[in-house]
């Protein structure tokens, strides 16, 4: 560890920040309040929000209808622990992604971050096959490129080599990894890997058309579809991973639907409550949930956060299915796709652009060489939007309510930096 030698004023340092080595870093922004697709920061600025705050404020921030629900539950129990208790809040947002989820992915852990939904999803896997008396199935097939959390778990199966957790590699349990099959080889190479590693195997994950913190990787259905029938051939459980693709972010409700699959488990969070809380869920389908029913104490999952299933949560996820149902947010995610293509195709070819990538309410632009991210971050600021460009990529995953206007100044001040135009 290289040592430091001026302290950083202690006035930043109780706080330590994520991703951010903070000897070097720019002091982060200061945000006072947020509105629609707004920040509002300390020095009077209002920034216009880009990527949705991780991905999650799908509604944009600060909706009425979620703020009512969440006042209204605020008032009447903001929490109680969810071991041997249960509550109305759970018991109908269960329900309702129950029925909203394809086939019969029925059955509903709540937790309270897609890295703890993905842990519990891997542990789920790795229960099933102990609950069924089958021993030493311990690894898990990921995919290069994969990104799927920052917990012991979920790092294990995040990329390897590339990936911001390689250097944990020791720690981590030893998982098995492929190229995503996009054609006849890869699948081929994925099957034959599925066979070696056959005895061993718990379960497959992937991220179902895109490949989001890994690098806005995205694939077609079809690829999700190899994935789904050679895990099936296999007798593998496949666990999705739409953490940053569900609640329409593709186009859709949720990814795996425009593959026709329905995979054994499946993880949610982020947008699960448009944004405004932390919960999380990993939903299995019938199958694996029978794997638990039995009359021996020791085949029940051994998980429960303190937290899980916090009722504010649970309202604010039932208040953000209501917009679903309610207003057209497909319809805007669709459109703002057809914005980004027609925005950001242009820059194909570009000096310095090694490729553009629009899905869904998704627009990547990938440089030929990982930029000065700082800098970069600094011009985007200027045209007065929040982007946060990571490697070699800078994207927008806007709200899916953002206006016209705000998403073509998004579009614009990529388009500006990039091109380097300004
Ligand atoms: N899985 C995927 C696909 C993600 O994109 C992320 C976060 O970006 C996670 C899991 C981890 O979620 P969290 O940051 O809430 O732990």
């Amino acid at each position: 560890m290289t040592p430091t030698t001026t302290p950083a004023p202690s006035s930043r340092n109780h706080l330590w920040r994520p991703y951010t080595q903070m000897k070097t870093a720019a002091p982060p922004l200061e945000a006072v309040a947020t509105q629609g697709t707004r920040i509002r920061l300390a020095d009077g600025r209002e920034l216009v929000d880009g990527i949705a705050s991780w991905w999650t404020a799908v509604h944009g921030y600060n909706h009425p209808h979620i703020a009512t629900a969440v006042a209204a539950q605020l008032a009447a129990m903001p929490h109680v622990m969810f071991g041997g208790l249960t509550h109305a809040p759970a018991e109908r947002l269960a329900a309702r992604l129950a029925a909203l989820l394809p086939g019969d992915l029925d059955h509903v852990f709540f937790s309270d971050s897609g890295s703890v939904a993905v842990e519990v999803a891997l542990k789920m896997a790795a229960q099933l096959w102990l609950n069924r008396g089958v021993a030493g199935r311990t690894r898990v097939l990921a995919f290069r490129g994969g990104y799927h959390g920052d917990t012991m778990g979920a790092m294990s199966v995040c990329d390897p080599e590339e990936g911001m957790h390689r250097r944990f590699g020791a720690w981590l349990p030893a998982q098995v990894f492929c190229d995503l099959p996009g054609t006849r080889a890869e699948a081929d190479a994925l099957d034959e890997t599925l066979r070696a590693h056959r005895d061993g195997l718990a379960a497959v994950i992937v991220e179902p058309l895109v490949q989001g913190a890994g690098g806005m990787r995205m694939h077609p259905p079809e690829t999700l579809a190899t994935v789904a029938r050679l895990s099936r051939a296999h007798g593998l459980p496949l666990i999705a991973d739409e953490v940053f693709t569900g609640f329409g972010r593709t186009g859709t409700l949720f990814a795996c639907e425009q593959a026709g699959v329905t995979p054994d488990i499946l993880c949610l969070s982020k947008a699960l409550t448009g944004g405004t809380m932390t919960l999380a869920a990993t939903v299995a389908r019938t199958e694996v949930f029978e794997g638990f029913w039995s009359d021996d104490p020791a085949a029940a999952l051994m998980h429960g956060p303190t937290f899980m299933a916090n009722p504010l949560a649970c309202a604010a996820a039932e208040a953000s299915l209501d917009l679903f149902a309610r207003e057209p947010r497909l319809d805007q995610a669709r459109a703002i796709g057809r914005r980004l293509a027609a925005g950001l195709e242009p820059l194909r070819g570009a000096l310095g652009v090694a490729d553009v990538r629009v899905l869904g309410a998704i627009g990547a632009v990938q440089f030929a060489r990982a930029p000065d991210l700082a800098a970069l971050k600094a011009r985007l600021l200027d045209h007065g939007v929040w982007v946060r460009p990571f490697g070699d990529i800078v994207y927008l995953t806007p709200a899916l309510t953002i206006e016209a206007a705000d998403l073509d100044r998004l579009i614009g001040a990529v388009a500006g930096v990039v091109a380097g135009q300004d």
